[in-house]
């Protein structure tokens, strides 16, 4: 998806043969075996990757994910849209991603830690604050971004904040990470509507997915004045036309960990969520959940790609032909997260921390800026919003390593 994404995008930009295949293929990845001890003492090895995308333009940045689904491949898609992310909105960062073939829930908590410090010491070569700098992803939170720093500062022997980002405030993490994706998703909404002349106290919201990305989003959503008509977890969904109470949810969620259950609505599917009428749909999971079998069935008017690469290559094209749906690419939509990331490192190279109001006035006016010139790429060349976005994603990274020139 990821690669047919690219050529189309290199061949709307004439992007030189010499420079393609050097801007499309990852630079390294590494494949690690994790043994880990479990409370039984058995000993489980799990598989992990890392894949650095691009180093062309700094040190290359994204998040390590937890899934019992992840793959090498899809470490690399998602590498590679953080490079295109990262170039779009204008940061001094190449794209990287990394995973581990497991699923998180069924460990206990010294397992996990034990799986993310042997992550990081298998990464200790490989990554670093100049090199590559990991953050949160599904499955990963800023307690594992703690005890990655730690292990990996107890390796080069002083403390070394600025090798994760997404860290607990207490270890050099920022005001405003946390919320950092969910409010940037937010905050575009609320600029979309307003250029499609919708007022977003009149807007309905879905949102499928309550980790990190969608339960941020529900709540910066709902403090303009939107009304979430309906969220979902991996355990199902909720469904409210008069409006779910979000902070009743989260705190639901904290306790019994799932949505399942939770009195706020209706159940509902994670299939049907997708096609419930709204103003505002947000897909905030995993991949490829809007395809050519439920495109043609979509009822909303905005598309908020809040997770990554939620739409089909299939998906989009029908989404196309329709016309009626405005799309928020997951390379703009999401992007609040690696920009607030981007803070925390600049804070914890210069050992000087900033307020959140600082922090957020900063992440809006980067955002704005990305969304302006994507509006005018797709203005100029009659360009769908992705392949605006990707367009000038690309070209910048393709500029770069033109004129770094190849070592020989
Ligand atoms: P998370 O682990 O905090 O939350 C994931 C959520 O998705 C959970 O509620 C989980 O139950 C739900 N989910 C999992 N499988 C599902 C399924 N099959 N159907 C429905 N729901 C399912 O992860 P997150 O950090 O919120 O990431 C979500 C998405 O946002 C991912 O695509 C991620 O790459 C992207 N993203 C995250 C960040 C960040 O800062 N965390 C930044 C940019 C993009």
């Amino acid at each position: 998806m990821a690669c047919r994404q690219f050529d189309q995008a290199a061949d709307a930009i004439s992007l030189p043969e010499a420079i393609r295949d050097r801007t499309k293929y990852p630079r390294r990845c590494l494949a690690v075996s994790l043994p880990v001890r479990r409370v039984d003492g058995s000993v489980t090895v799990f598989e992990g990757y890392r894949v650095q995308h691009n180093l062309s333009t700094g040190p290359s940045k994204g998040g390590i994910r937890f899934h019992q689904h992840v793959t090498l491949g899809e470490v690399a898609a998602l590498a590679m849209w953080m490079s295109w992310k990262t170039s779009l909105v204008g940061l001094p960062y190449g794209g990287a991603k990394g995973g581990v073939i497991v699923d998180p829930s069924l460990l206990s908590e010294t397992e996990l830690e034990h799986l993310s410090r042997r992550y990081m010491q298998e990464m200790v070569n490989f990554v670093g604050p100049h090199v590559d700098v990991p953050a949160p992803d599904v499955g990963t939170n800023e307690k594992i971004m703690g005890w990655m720093m730690d292990t990996y500062s107890n390796h080069v022997g002083h403390v070394e904040p600025a090798v994760v980002t997404g860290k607990p405030i207490a270890l050099g993490g920022s005001q405003g990470r946390r919320e950092a994706t969910g409010a940037g998703v937010a905050y575009l909404v609320k600029k979309y509507l307003e250029d499609m002349k919708v007022p977003i106290t009149k807007a309905t919201v879905a949102i499928q997915g309550f980790g990190n990305v969608g339960s941020e989003t529900a709540i910066a959503l709902s403090r303009y004045g939107a009304k979430i008509i309906a969220i979902s977890d991996v355990s199902g969904g909720i469904y409210n036309p008069k409006g779910i109470d979000i902070t009743k949810a989260l705190t639901y969620v904290r306790y019994q960990k799932m949505l399942h259950d939770f009195d706020g609505g209706e159940p509902i599917s994670n299939e049907a969520l997708l096609e419930l009428k709204c103003t505002v749909l947000a897909p905030a999971a995993l991949e490829r959940v809007i395809t050519d079998v439920n495109a043609p069935k979509l009822k909303c008017r905005l598309l908020a790609e809040a997770a990554n690469g939620p739409t089909t290559n299939a998906a989009d094209r029908i989404l196309e032909k329709r016309g009626d749906i405005e799309l928020i690419p997951d390379v703009l939509c999401n992007s609040g997260g690696v920009v607030v990331s981007y803070f925390e490192w600049l804070q914890n190279l210069s050992n000087y921390y900033w307020d959140r109001d600082e922090v957020m006035t900063k992440l809006f006016a980067i955002l704005d800026k990305a969304k302006i010139a994507v509006d005018a790429q797709k203005k100029k060349f009659q360009f769908s919003r992705r392949l605006a976005a990707l367009t000038l994603g690309i070209q910048r990274v393709a500029d770069a390593k033109q004129s770094r020139g190849l070592f020989p």
